[in-house]
């Protein structure tokens, strides 16, 4: 996504310079078959761009590319889309459940809480979620806050009973349902957060931000009192556990670069 205002948003550049934003997706490769985490832009945006309306491509430019889906990217190393068993979404702003459609035999896991908040939209949520999405009918998985408890988080596991260990970790505030997602990774654990931050300077400490961003990210938010608690919670679990814990969110392009391993 390339919108204008570098300068605002990302703390370099010229005011009406454009900026690139990424949604970034997970894939784990388990015992369970393939697990996505988000999805992004699919082949259905990219064919009909006009479903995520003129609002949104006009202020936000997504430069949609079929090679850049998950769909695409999956096939390139080999896979085939069936092989998706799951998918866990952190939340389903359009931006995010681009690709549900281009899996449609994969079990999609969500918090109840978000997944009524996209089906029976408010009326100023009603351009953030794509009834098109989840048009083909998706295998819901519904979990509710609580029972496995994570860092002094309520979490669920989605996967019980399986080796992969998947968490889904309720964070409202940017949407009703929002949600991190803990992925046990070798000694340590990574956590997309999603959107409840979107530059990775906001957990550090001090946090700071780009001005047009912290905007951007009130307006666009649920409940901000909220989305604001979550975030420094967030802050701290990367002060105090920033060894074992690795954060990163969907949008800023500096969270995984090519340089690390595995990582799409
Ligand atoms: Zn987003």
């Amino acid at each position: 996504m390339c919108p204008r205002g570098a300068r605002l948003l990302a703390g370099t550049g010229g005011l009406l310079e454009p900026t690139r934003l990424v949604c970034h997706c997970l894939l784990i490769e388990g015992a369970e078959g393939l697990v996505l985490v988000d999805t992004g832009f699919g082949n259905g945006d990219v064919g009909s761009p006009r479903q995520l309306g003129r609002l949104f491509s006009a202020l936000v430019r997504p430069q949609l590319s079929e090679g850049e889906t998950a769909h695409a990217q999956i096939l390139a190393r080999g896979f085939q889309p069936a092989d998706v068993r799951h998918i866990v979404t952190t939340h389903l702003d359009l931006d995010h459940s681009g690709g549900l459609p281009d899996f449609p035999e994969a079990d999609v896991h969500v918090l109840g809480t978000e997944l009524q908040a996209a089906r029976s939209p408010s009326l100023r949520d009603r351009t953030r979620y794509i009834a098109a999405h989840w048009a083909h009918g998706p295998r819901w998985v519904e979990h509710e806050a609580g029972g496995d408890e994570w860092f002094g988080f309520a979490g669920v596991r989605i996967l019980p009973g399986s080796d992969a260990e998947i968490l889904m970790i309720p964070m409202p505030g940017h949407t009703r349902g929002h949600a991190a997602v803990a992925i046990r990774d070798g000694d340590g654990w990574l956590l997309h957060c999603g959107d409840a931050y979107f530059s990775q300077t906001e957990v550090q400490t001090p946090p700071s931000c780009p001005p047009g961003l912290q905007v951007f990210e009130t307006i666009n938010a649920t409940d901000n009192a909220t989305r604001r608690r979550n975030l420094e919670r967030l802050r701290e679990l990367a002060a105090r556990h920033g060894e074992e814990v690795r954060l990163l969110c969907s949008h800023d392009p500096g969270t995984l670069g090519p340089q690390k391993r595995g990582y799409l």
